[in-house]
């Protein structure tokens, strides 16, 4: 019998909902025809939207809903004109963060062959690295708690023995699992500022100490603004980059940039329990309703959450789907034939999932 995995999903605002039916839509076909695996999913209301009908933004029933479930499919949330009585946005996908200690913030960048980007890249080279960014503590540690008064403003950033632990031990076992799939040399590489901050030479320190448990990986130092500019002059050589939460945020955007745009930049936010899956833009409130925006960056989301419960769950017929579903979007991209608005093409969001069920079921 199929192993059953339960979803809950977040639909999330503006665009939000446009791109997460057709990715429903092809998780379900795929399941259908793996025979390896089902999938059910049930909505976990909450967001800018649903805070403005009812004043909750994120009802005690969907933090339930998310932690009683396999895994977490969550689309963009947020409105800029919805706001808390502080002047702050609604921003549920930051407090589930928190609240279910998802300290592993994965953004994949990968360039294919093909695929346009504004580097001047040699025809033979293709981008392949993930950016593995803290996602409780760091400077966002006092997120909303910042001290301000007239003439100063205090904001705190912590680094914990116990997070940095449990990060750099996710960092070593995700370039483990890409080497042995054959992608990248297994090299993990410590993004900090430890040259001038004691608190990334203790962050090093522990980095230091889990790299000497892998004598079958490299480990290796770097700065974070010679990582802004390795990743413009040869991202190529990366493989996994473990770092702070606000430099993770600064390089996971530059990182998106390389690949062409928000619109392909998939995201994990996982921790040992649970994981959440979301692309990285926002809700794009100014497209919202036209059938205008672009749905890859939600459905490669996807595919990076079905290879994550295959491998939790030993179960191939996820793993294997997961990368074809990732294969699939790479591909129609890679191809340029069919491109979204923002990619620089004039297809809209029906249309550009449809050509990534041609590339899985047709082709
Ligand atoms: P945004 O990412 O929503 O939009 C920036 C620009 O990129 C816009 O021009 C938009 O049209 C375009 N864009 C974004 N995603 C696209 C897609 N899939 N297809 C085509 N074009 C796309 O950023 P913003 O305008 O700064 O924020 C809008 C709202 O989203 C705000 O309320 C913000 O707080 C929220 N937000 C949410 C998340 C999240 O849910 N993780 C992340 C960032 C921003």
């Amino acid at each position: 019998m199929n192993q059953t995995f339960s979803i809950a999903v977040f639909h999330g605002d503006g665009i939000g909902p446009e791109i997460m039916a057709p990715t429903l839509a092809i998780l379900e076909r795929m399941a259908e025809a793996s025979g390896g695996y089902d999938l059910v999913f049930q909505d976990a209301p909450a967001g800018a939207a649903h805070y403005a009908r009812t004043g909750e933004s994120l009802p005690e029933r969907s933090i339930q809903i998310a932690r009683s479930s396999d895994a977490i499919l969550l689309s963009a949330m947020g409105l800029p004109d919805v706001r808390y009585d502080d002047g702050t946005e609604i921003s549920p996908q930051i407090e589930l963060r928190k609240v279910l200690t998802l300290f592993a913030g994965i953004r994949p960048v990968t360039v294919r062959k093909g695929q346009k980007t504004p580097l001047n890249m040699p025809a033979d080279r293709e981008i392949d690295f993930v950016l593995v960014r803290e996602s409780t503590e760091g400077l966002f540690f006092t997120q909303g708690r910042g001290e301000v008064t007239r003439d100063e403003a205090r904001e705190t950033l912590l680094i914990t023995r116990d997070i940095s632990e449990k990060l750099f031990r996710f960092a070593f076992d995700l370039a483990k699992t890409r080497k042995a799939a054959g992608r990248g040399p297994g090299r993990v590489t410590c993004v900090d500022k430890a040259n001038v901050f004691r608190a990334f030479a203790f962050f090093r320190e522990m980095f230091d100490a889990e790299a000497a448990k892998h004598s079958d990986l490299i480990a290796d130092h770097a700065y974070v603004d010679a990582t802004a500019l390795w990743m413009i002059q040869k991202p190529w050589d990366f493989d996994v980059l473990v770092t702070e939460n606000m430099f993770g945020d600064i390089l996971s955007d530059l990182g998106a940039g390389l690949m062409g745009g928000l619109g392909l930049a998939p995201s994990a936010d996982i921790g040992l329990e649970h994981a959440v899956f979301q692309p990285c833009h926002g809700s794009a409130p100014d497209i919202a309703g036209k059938g205008l925006a672009n749905p890859f960056a939600m459905i490669l989301s996807a595919a990076m959450m079905l290879e994550w419960l295959g491998v939790k769950h030993d179960n191939s017929a996820l793993s294997k789907d997961g990368t074809r579903l990732r294969e699939a979007v790479e591909d129609v991209v890679a191809s340029g034939a069919l491109l979204t608005r923002d990619l620089g093409g004039t297809a809209g969001t029906e249309a550009a999932a449809s050509a990534v069920l041609d590339a899985l079921f047709v082709a």
